[in-house]
């Protein structure tokens, strides 16, 4: 696994993409900050990103205005969006090698993740291509002489906000069906990774996506992201990321009456009934954990057993959890680094709380991890109380919490016990469940 290092540092990212683009040109911001960027492997700087602000979120909305309403965009047909999308699909899986190891690289997930997300990134794009030239209105019969129709049309300037933990993937999921309709968008990539959302805004320029269609400002969320969510010129705003800044934009949406998406956190159950088949179950629940150190919306983060089977579930999983190893992206292992220095704090003060009980099993890190990494030993729970913040928060780490229940009408009680709904499995033989 060690040659994957050697193949990272052959393709060190080039510092001119870390510009911003704003109407087709690459262009550092107006005020010239930067703000570095470090690999969470090590914590070494291997790149700066522009620290942009009002000025030059004005800049990016003005140019996504004009692209909208006038120019070669603005004149575009759906069959051809979708060809530029196709294209950049395309171009993003020739690249796709280079673009894992420069988000493995940034976010410090292992190189098969990594993978795995610029494959998703690109059967987004594919996957909204073809869909361009396919949203249809409809005919609605109302009176005899009256015809109705619906016609689905662009919202107009579409601000997107988007986190750290997939950055190409939400890249992908956000922008494509803006652009697939015929928006023009703004995009805030988060600063703790966002390389391959700037990469990815190359690809699309290069496929053909006219100046001023895709406009894409790195910076902090205080000013370029707060400064793009309350813009008057912006027409709906698509936001990923925590519930309190999930809060603050929708409010600032609110305030320019436009429409805006919140994603926000989750605390996902998994209900494990005592007939299930626990070979499938159990690798499935703890890749749920991991993936991403954890840092998922939609991980896996309780697992609610019947108590019949809670003892051997238990077992199966701290068996499990006890060869976990935490480790550098190049080594491809069970999970990587968390994000950053403060995801690391953030888990800790959850892991070191007073009320845990003591943990059932642990992974370990590496002990080749350099000592400059964000690692944190993945950690198994059980039985835990659901008054416990582990139990019902959200972490955002690599931290299992399993409870026992009896019957069915417990479980949802459990399950649903949180703040959060997002996802939930369900493990079972019984179909009518
Ligand atoms: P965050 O909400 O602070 O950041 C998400 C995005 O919002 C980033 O692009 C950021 O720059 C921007 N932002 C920050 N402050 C802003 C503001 N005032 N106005 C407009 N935009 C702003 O999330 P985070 O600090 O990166 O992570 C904190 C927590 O958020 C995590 O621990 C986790 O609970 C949650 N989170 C959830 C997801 C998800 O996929 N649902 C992703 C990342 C983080």
């Amino acid at each position: 696994m060690r040659a994957m290092d050697a193949h990272t540092n052959d393709r060190k990212p080039d510092l001119t993409k870390c510009d911003i683009l704003i109407d087709g040109s690459w262009q550092p911001s107006l005020e010239g900050r930067t703000i570095p960027a470090a690999s969470p492997s090590d914590g070494e700087v291997f790149s700066y990103i522009q620290d942009s602000d009002s000025p030059d979120i004005d800049a990016a909305v003005s140019a996504a205005r004009r692209a909208f309403e006038d120019g070669p965009w603005a004149r575009m047909s759906a069959t051809e969006r979708g060809r530029l999308l196709l294209k950049s699909a395309q171009i993003v899986a020739d690249q796709s090698e280079e673009l894992a190891a420069l988000e493995a690289q940034d976010t410090g997930k292992p190189m098969t993740q990594a993978r795995n997300d610029i494959s998703a990134a690109m059967r987004y794009l594919e996957y909204y291509g073809g869909a361009a030239d396919k949203v249809h209105g409809e005919t609605i019969p109302f009176l005899p002489t009256h015809g109705v129709q619906t016609i689905r049309e662009p919202l107009g300037v579409t601000a997107h906000i988007t986190p750290w933990n997939y950055p190409a993937q939400m890249f992908g999921r956000t922008l494509a069906p803006a652009l697939a309709m015929g928006n023009a968008v703004v995009l805030k990539p988060a600063e703790d990774a966002c390389m391959t959302p700037l990469r990815l805004a190359a690809i699309l320029q290069q496929a053909g996506f006219p100046p001023g269609s895709l406009n894409v400002v790195t910076g902090a969320g205080e000013t370029a992201g707060a400064a793009l969510s309350r813009h008057p010129g912006i027409d709906f705003v698509s936001f990923t990321g925590s519930p309190e800044v999930g809060s603050a934009v929708q409010a600032a949406a609110a305030a320019n009456h436009v429409a805006c998406t919140l994603e926000l956190g989750g605390k996902s159950p998994q209900i494990v009934f005592d007939d299930c088949n626990l070979d499938d179950a159990v690798p499935a629940i703890v890749n749920a954990i991991i993936q991403n150190s954890g840092q998922t919306c939609s991980a896996g983060s309780r697992v609610l057993v019947q108590n019949q089977a809670f003892d051997r579930i238990v077992d199966e999983l701290a068996a499990r959890f006890c060869k976990l190893v935490a480790a550098p992206h190049y080594e491809d292992r069970d999970l990587g680094p968390l994000i950053s220095d403060r995801q690391l704090r953030r888990v800790h003060r959850y892991l070191d709380a007073s009320e845990n009980p003591d943990p059932v099993a642990q992974g370990v890190v590496a002990s080749s991890a350099p000592p400059g990494g964000h690692y944190v030993a993945p950690t198994l729970y059980a039985p835990v109380d659901q008054a416990l913040a582990i139990a019902h928060e959200e972490v955002f780490g690599p931290v299992l919490c399993c409870m026992p229940f009896e019957t069915e009408e417990e479980a949802i009680r459990i399950a649903n016990g949180t703040d959060y709904g997002l996802v939930s499995a369900v493990w079972t033989r019984d179909g009518g469940r």
